[in-house]
């Protein structure tokens, strides 16, 4: 008897962190983290900014290609670089909320201080932007049933992805990431990339001509996911 019991627990142990560690998981939290697969669409998403060298980078290159992505902000930032924010909208880009401070305690913290940090991130956006953000993305991937209810309690929107760039590593080379995207492409995607990254504007470069030259085009990720992106 006792081995058994031995084995389901560890396969229930595997199960919990599994269901914690993958946003596609959906089993804390639904998450959406692809389109339409018949659809041969892309759409673009920056974490972890705004940056106030890289961002301004990024957003030139949108410009240029006339791309709609979305940028899941800390509110911590946010409030030092408003006018990054203000442009972020201003240029017709998605900005949605990736808590205030990002900690890496984060995905232990109590329910009040999972509110907390979400609701502070809003009230960044919201005072910087004058839009009410109505997405949301758990930093890391990481969900847990406290983050479940309170997200749901707060009425938003979680988004995962459905292709990591692996960008944040920095021992990989761009070109290395890049060519992680391009293998991975699939109609609906949902491609996760940090606009904190150095050489971000580059990448983007690399991904933006690869993604064409496989025949994809790029959708606002309201479009993509047929979502409301802000509340009202
Ligand atoms: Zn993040």
């Amino acid at each position: 008897m006792c081995w058994i019991a031995i084995i389901l627990l560890i396969c229930l142990t595997l199960f919990l962190v599994w269901a914690s560690a993958d946003v596609g998981g959906n089993i804390y939290l639904k998450s959406l983290c692809r389109g339409d697969r018949a659809d041969k669409l892309v759409t673009l998403t920056f974490d972890d900014g705004p940056d106030e060298v890289m961002t301004p980078k990024v957003l030139d290159v949108l410009q240029k290609h006339d791309i709609k992505a979305t940028f899941f902000v800390i509110g911590s930032k946010v409030e030092k670089f408003p006018h990054i924010a203000k442009r972020i909208v201003a240029e017709g880009h998605t900005i949605a909320n990736h808590t205030y401070s990002h900690k890496a305690t984060f995905p232990m913290s109590s329910y009040g201080a999972v509110l907390e940090e979400i609701q502070r991130c809003t009230q960044a956006i919201e005072k910087a932007t004058g839009k009410l953000p109505g997405l949301f993305r758990p930093p890391f991937g990481v969900t847990n049933p406290i983050l479940g209810k309170a997200v749901r309690s707060l009425g938003l929107q979680s988004i995962g992805w459905s292709i990591r760039s692996l960008d944040t590593i920095e021992s990989k080379s761009r070109e290395e990431v890049c060519r992680r995207v391009a293998g991975s492409l699939h109609p609906g995607a949902v491609v996760l990339l940090h606009d904190r990254c150095d050489g971000a504007d580059r990448l983007l470069e690399m991904i933006i001509a690869e993604i064409k030259r496989q025949g994809y085009n790029f959708a606002p990720i309201e479009e993509m996911l047929k979502i409301d992106v802000y509340e009202v």
